[in-house]
């Protein structure tokens, strides 16, 4: 029995409205491609069936891969999750500082309608977790130390709602560092200006525009089906085509549109590709890169690896400039008197 609640445990995702992949969301998502493919590619109803159940890319190498990691992160979180910081700490380290603090506002607002807090509290909310999301993507494409456990998640080639799980737990333990270094502080920050007009435990469930983010079609994002929005609306929402050109391996492609919902910060920050004029995409990494898709070993310790071996060059840097003799501008390997080993 024991066993069974713990298989039962692997899936849950599925069952919670706060995940992606909840079975109601995978469901909306099922129905807005099916009329994507027939209203806007003018494909009929068998056509648009093969499309989106298409063997080829459901049980592909790739997408097994996905599934893989999947069950195997489920039960690395299980042992972590119990270390990580949580909101709850964060918010409340930084509140009772605010109160300590000279600033005599505890609860100056307290009167504002629970309405208005609420909706204040919800845009906030999303709003800096979708910009620390965009910032953090954006350094894992950027930082030479950080690319080595992103690219297993862009070694995918080909995608199903479940790519969304294909990361190295690492990325997974960044993410969730994050997400309570983002969301701790706004809470703390509400509830000291606004006192206990609201019972923060009750708004910190499943947030209203996540809610529509999911229902709008989330987990089309990863997936062959191209849904586009109008450019306008591409400069400050992602629509699923946009995070497909993430994943595309064209070299006009690279590195952008690292944002989660928002595509304004791609916008601000020079990063944004709209989908306008693009099919036919080709996922995965180039053909120059250590390849962590195939197999789960390189797939987790490949990354490991890769780190430690940027790790040992930027040190190795590092050494050479802190050695190199004063008022010399290049440096010149000086032997040890004595020394006759090279
Ligand atoms: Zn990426
Ligand atoms: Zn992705």
């Amino acid at each position: 029995m024991e066993f069974f609640n713990e298989v039962i445990g692997l899936f849950s995702d599925f069952a919670n409205p706060k995940k992606r992949v909840f079975l109601g969301y995978l469901g909306i998502s099922l129905l807005i491609a099916f009329a994507w493919l027939i209203f806007y590619h003018k494909t009929n109803i068998r056509g648009a069936i093969a499309r989106i159940f298409d063997r080829k890319i459901w049980f592909s190498g790739s997408a097994q891969t996905d599934y893989k990691i999947f069950l195997i992160n489920r039960v690395f979180t299980g042992f972590i999750s119990p270390l990580l910081l949580t909101q709850v700490a964060i918010a409340t380290a930084i509140y009772m500082a605010l109160v300590r603090s000279d600033l005599t506002l505890w609860g100056v607002y307290s009167d504002v309608s629970i309405g208005v807090v609420v909706g204040m509290f919800s845009v906030a909310m999303f709003v800096a977790d979708d910009f620390t999301k965009y910032l953090m993507h954006r350094w894992m494409h950027k930082w030479p130390i950080l690319w080595p456990i992103h690219k297993v998640h862009h070694a995918a080639e080909t995608m199903t709602p479940m790519t969304v799980y294909r990361v190295h737990p690492l990325e997974g333990v960044l993410y969730a560092t994050r997400s309570v270094m983002a969301q701790g502080p706004v809470i703390a920050v509400f509830y000291y200006f606004f006192g206990d007009s609201v019972n923060l435990y009750t708004i910190v469930g499943v947030n209203v525009i996540v809610f529509v983010f999911h229902v709008t079609g989330s987990n089309l994002r990863h997936s062959h089906v191209d849904i586009k929005y109008p450019a306008w609306i591409e400069h400050v929402f992602i629509s699923p085509a946009q995070h497909q050109i993430h994943h595309s391996i064209a070299e006009e492609h690279y590195d952008k549109n690292f944002g989660a919902a928002l595509a304004i910060w791609d916008w601000m920050f020079g990063s944004l590709h709209v989908s306008e004029g693009e099919a036919d995409l080709e996922f995965g990494l180039t053909e120059n890169e250590a390849h962590p898709s195939s197999d789960l070993y390189t797939a987790y310790i490949g990354p490991l690896k890769e780190m430690a071996r940027v790790t040992a060059s930027f040190w190795h840097r590092i050494t050479l400039v802190v050695r190199r003799p004063r008022g010399t501008a290049t440096a010149r390997p000086q032997r040890a008197e004595g020394s006759s080993s090279s």
